[in-house]
């Protein structure tokens, strides 16, 4: 499904036109699609049903990509789980209305304070991302007179073939437990008091667009599975992380039923089709399913370049700064027959590397709205409040309706908490 497209001319999220938006909210703004959240997720839970109907599989939203509470609440309506990497995350999942059992805990740095947060709302599991953390666990766990459900997360050792800031499933990189070391770690864990084994887990990296990788993963996955069950420890789940990919220009990752089904095709050949499996999609849930809405301030022509200012900047979206991510940027209303120039588009902030998108052709003027494609995710959840900017407004589309699912930021709210000296 394409949620954005033009219609009489001009640019809709679903059946709202984006300037009706512009008009009662302001910009810079993010949109959303409920339409396209929800398809997004039932191309996931379709895809893992089993013959008989009964689902092999379940979603865990990978929450840091998109928090805001409208949208936890959109895929905890349709019985998804979440994936959170902090206490914070298990907070915003109870007030969305989701079920903290159907919560996987991920993250290299968990506190005891976010153990026992989690613990004392009966996680699903811990996925566990190093042996000083086994301990850590099992130790909170134990005061509580409670046992944890953990995975360990297992670093494969393979290339994703993904930007290096989004790569995790390599030796070298923070996350996880060396595939060399997992066997110990695992043999640790069964003699902890305050630990049960659920799973294992691993999560490779991001925006990979192949699958080739992820059948990689899951053969080191599948082959430590059998030599922990050779020696009596069971593994009931397997976790296989997020990080498909979604189209920003021309990448071409699968679909999303056809992901799922090559790794449950191949699990059946391997012999472990009778297997829970859980996915942690973040990304391929939201990215498409949400834009930024803009307004061109000024057109700066200049000797070497030209220059489209518009009011969304780098703190409202960090990704082409952070990562040199390409976003698509579309005039909301196409001035058809009109000349196009060159332009970099850029935001007021005060640092170079403010900019939305490079050389872009477009025909535009003063005042125009520009939407940011791609932006639901790791969008509005990586936002600052850099130059004392507000944060931009949040908006969900439903059909031919609207709601404001967050209100912009106000100057004040950014002082909120501050003090001068006596
Ligand atoms: C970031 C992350 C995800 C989600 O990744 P996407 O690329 O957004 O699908 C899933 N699991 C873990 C552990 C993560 O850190």
């Amino acid at each position: 499904m394409n949620a954005f497209q033009l219609k009489n001319g001009e640019l809709h999220a679903e059946g709202v036109p984006l300037s009706a938006i512009a008009q009662q909210c302001g910009t810079p703004t993010y949109v959303y699609s409920r339409a396209a959240m929800t398809e997004a997720y039932q191309a996931y839970a379709d895809a893992g049903r089993r013959a008989d109907g009964s689902a092999a599989t379940q979603v865990q939203f990978a929450m840091k990509s998109n928090s805001s509470l409208a949208v936890l609440n959109v895929f905890a309506r349709l019985g998804a789980g979440f994936d959170i990497v902090s206490g914070g995350e298990l907070e915003r999942v109870l007030a969305a209305g989701g079920d903290p059992r159907k919560v996987v805990f991920s993250g290299v740095g968990k506190s005891e304070t976010e153990m026992r947060l989690a613990l004392s709302h009966d996680v699903a599991c811990f996925n566990v991302e190093s042996i000083p953390e086994l301990h850590r666990l099992s130790a909170v766990a134990a005061a509580m007179g409670k046992r944890a459900r953990v995975s360990l997360r297992v670093n494969p050792d393979v290339d994703a073939g993904t930007h290096p800031y989004i790569s995790t499933g390599l030796k070298n990189n923070k996350f996880g437990i060396a595939f060399e070391q997992v066997l110990g770690a695992y043999r640790a864990a069964a003699t902890l008091p305050g630990i049960d084994i659920a799973g294992i887990d691993c999560h490779i990296g991001s925006q990979i667009t192949q699958v080739t990788p992820y059948l990689d993963a899951l053969d080191k996955v599948l082959e430590l599975v059998e030599r922990l069950e050779s020696e009596g420890i069971k593994i009931h789940h397997l976790d296989l992380g997020g990080g498909l990919g979604i189209t920003y220009d021309d990448e071409t990752p699968p679909q999303i039923g056809e992901f799922v089904s090559a790794l449950l095709v191949h699990l059946t050949h391997r012999g472990h089709g009778h297997r829970q499996v859980l996915f942690e999609p973040g990304r391929s849930l939201v990215g498409n399913a949400g834009l930024l809405l803009t307004k061109v301030e000024f057109l700066k022509p200049g000797a070497a370049k030209n220059f489209c200012i518009v009011d969304a900047a780098m703190n409202d979206l960090a990704r082409p700064a952070m990562y040199e991510a390409y976003h698509g940027i579309r005039p909301v209303k196409p001035h058809i027959d009109a000349k196009a120039d060159v332009y970099d588009v850029v935001g007021p902030v005060c640092e170079s590397g403010d900019w939305l998108g490079r050389d872009r052709s477009l025909a535009v003027a003063d005042g125009d709205l520009l939407a940011i494609m791609s932006a639901g995710a790791y969008g509005f959840v990586m936002s600052s409040n850099y130059n004392t900017r507000p944060r931009a407004a949040e908006v969900m589309v439903d059909g031919d309706r609207f709601h404001v699912i967050h209100d912009r930021e106000m100057v004040a709210d950014l002082m909120r908490g501050e003090r001068v000296l006596p």
